[in-house]
């Protein structure tokens, strides 16, 4: 990952007053939400796309990770949100809305963004659409990554992250060089406090019940993409761009 990538998240990740570098403009910014159940890729896909699409790839989840090794105590309600993370379950509507709602400037900046991991909820769908109707600015689509179950579980007990530059691997489809160790930046490889087995039933849970009907929701404003999230990273990838320039 290069050092311009890890700068560009500094104002995500941190929050105010944290800033990123100047961003590039883009002559028509995309602005995406990508869905899809825990484990089918979104975070990978969202890096691909960022490198591909320039726009910033921005993830609740990976705010809430960025607080548990900032080295700062947290606020009681990071704390409680993390409590929440820990055992897979969703973190409360109002905790997660603040969070982005502070962040919004990375929202509306002219590069675009990627969501990865919000909205989760109808509740935080609609905050998103108020906030994004108001600033007269529209999402491009919302990208609807398609997995069996089966797969889905395989792909999270193997996941394995690196808890410097957070590249993703997998024990078998993925492997890195050295074992836990980062082709990357040789940091240590570690596998999420939520991709164990207890933390993944609960999330697979949360998702059946509070982030499906989303589907629905941008079907219904003629905004899903569905994509098949089978074979490589790169596929996937390919598939999804060819998808949005084919919408757009
Ligand atoms: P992720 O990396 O997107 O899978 O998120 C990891 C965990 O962070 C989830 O299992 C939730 O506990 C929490 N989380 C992240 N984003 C949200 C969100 N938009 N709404 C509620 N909880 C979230």
């Amino acid at each position: 990952m290069s050092e311009q990538i890890k700068n560009d998240r500094a104002a995500w990740l941190q929050g105010p007053p944290a800033e990123c570098l100047p961003p590039e403009p883009q002559a028509n910014p995309w602005r995406l939400v990508l869905l899809g159940a825990p484990g089918v890729g979104k975070g990978t896909q969202a890096d691909l796309l960022h490198q591909r699409l320039g726009a910033c790839h921005l993830s609740t989840g990976d705010v809430f990770r960025a607080a548990t090794r900032s080295g700062c105590t947290p606020s009681p309600a990071m704390k409680a949100a993390l409590e929440y993370m820990r055992r897979g379950a969703l973190v409360p509507d109002a905790t997660v809305w603040e969070m982005v709602r502070e962040r919004s400037h990375c929202i509306l900046n002219c590069r675009g963004f990627i969501l990865d991991g919000f909205p989760r909820t109808l509740g935080q769908a609609e905050s998103l659409k108020e906030l994004m109707e108001k600033e007269k600015i529209s999402l491009s689509a919302v990208v609807n990554y398609e997995l069996p179950v089966d797969e889905i579980v395989q792909r999270l007990s193997g996941r394995r992250t690196c808890e410097k530059c957070k590249s993703i691997f997998h024990v078998t489809e993925r492997p890195p060089k050295v074992e836990a160790v980062c082709d990357h930046c040789g940091g240590r490889l570690y596998q999420r406090e939520d991709d164990r087995p207890e933390s993944v039933k609960v999330r697979m849970q949360a998702y059946e019940t509070s982030t499906m009907p989303l589907i629905q929701f941008y079907s219904g404003l003629g905004l899903l993409l569905p994509v098949a999230a089978t074979g490589s990273p790169d596929a996937i990838c390919a598939r999804t761009t060819a998808a949005l320039a084919a919408c757009v």
